[in-house]
């Protein structure tokens, strides 16, 4: 059996069992895993290893840093020893803890489930977990030796997972990214890159009523600043840098001796992020005495479509189209941590939880009925060589 042929016999067959898949979420959904808060997220740690723990050896690795969750790292035997896939979920939310009594799991009579995290991503684990299994009761393996990532701080920029995915990619032929896909289930094949810049501004505090002119304002060095950083937007190339954030000043009758712009960059190649980030770095005082520091920079890699990664989505298509589903795929300035695989040059397929809508919003929800279709997807793409 091919990976074409077993996506459209699964899809027949899990068709009838949705309410198994809806029933996990449920589950999922119901034990609240915020990035911050440490004992929730070994709670859901827990859960994954239980579910999980039986498809294959289960690795803990606690993180650096006792305030974030750990990571799990499931190995999953292939067909043959050849060069590894990698299949990447996070299971914190951007959801603070208490959310669930405001937003309670729930699925209305149209299949639309409803709940924090449950479209990014706790539906990509459900996914996961029923294309594992149903290879199993096939008696199939996936074709290639299988490490699977469940990172507990995706939505807070991967501290403490990054090296750890950047190490678990290492030599894999493909990277799978279990996020939530685009409207109608579009793959994404391509993500901007994403940065932070904190610029902060030092000047000099005065009376503003008495002498003023001994003063050197950081807030009027702050709305130079802002114009600059804003003028460096390029959208035609898909570059964006957003100044989201300002602080400064501390009473109305005092010249302002510090503030700071918190800025938000996306580009969608590496030769945009060397142009931006050499800018922001570059930026100088426009007033005389003030001064600049500015710290961060790109976090993650822009997640550029190769070749490589054009053929994997061939791939998919092709095994969708034998389920009689048309897939398309998209790009989107939202990051994942296939940004880190795919700027390792390993191919990368993002976007294959189930059909849904509202990422970080307060209408985030999963069409639950896709979940047939995208773990057949999942399963016959494990298949293929
Ligand atoms: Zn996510």
């Amino acid at each position: 059996m091919n990976g074409a042929e077993l996506t459209a016999t699964l899809r027949t067959e899990l068709e009838p069992r949705r309410q198994e898949m809806v029933d996990l979420l449920g589950e999922l959904v119901s034990i609240e895993s915020p990035s911050d808060d440490a004992p929730s997220l070994d709670r859901f740690a827990r859960r994954l290893e239980a579910l999980f723990g039986e498809l294959g050896p289960l690795e803990r690795i606690e993180p650096q840093d006792p305030a974030r969750g750990a990571h799990l790292r499931l190995t999953v035997d292939g067909q043959a020893s050849t060069q590894h896939a990698v299949a990447l979920c996070h299971y914190d939310t951007v959801w603070s803890l208490g959310t669930l009594q405001r937003i309670p799991f729930s699925v209305d009579a149209e299949g639309v489930a409803r709940g924090p995290g449950c479209f990014d991503m706790k539906g990509g684990i459900v996914v996961l977990y029923f294309a594992l299994h149903a290879l199993r009761t096939h008696g199939l393996r996936p074709a290639r030796p299988l490490k699977v990532l469940f990172t507990s701080d995706e939505e807070v920029g991967s501290p403490t997972s990054r090296a750890l995915i950047e190490r678990t990619a290492d030599g894999a032929a493909v990277a799978y990214v279990l996020e939530s896909p685009l409207p109608g289930g579009t793959l994404k094949t391509a993500r901007k890159g994403t940065g932070d810049f904190l610029v902060r501004i030092t000047g000099r505090a005065a009376h503003a009523g008495v002498e003023p002119q001994k003063g050197i304002s950081a807030t009027g060095e702050l709305a130079h600043q802002v114009l600059a950083l804003h003028a460096l937007n390029d959208y035609a190339v898909g570059t964006t840098v957003n100044v989201g954030v300002v602080h400064g000043g501390t009473r109305p009758n005092v010249v302002a001796a510090e503030a700071e712009a918190q800025v938000d960059i996306r580009v969608e190649t590496r030769a945009e992020a060397a142009r931006i980030e050499a800018a922001i770095r570059g930026l100088k005082p426009h007033l005389p005495g003030a001064a600049l520091a500015i710290d961060g920079g790109l976090n993650r890699p822009p997640m550029e479509r190769s070749a490589a990664m054009g053929a994997l989505f061939e791939q998919a298509r092709r095994n969708a189209a034998a389920m009689g589903v048309e897939l398309r795929e998209g790009s989107t300035g939202g990051g994942s941590d296939g940004n880190f695989t795919a700027a390792m040059g390993v191919p990368t397929l993002d976007g294959l939880g189930p059909e849904g809508e509202g990422a970080h919003a307060a209408h985030e929800h999963v069409d639950t009925e896709s979940f047939p279709r995208r773990v057949a997807l999942l399963a016959g793409l494990l298949i293929d060589p």
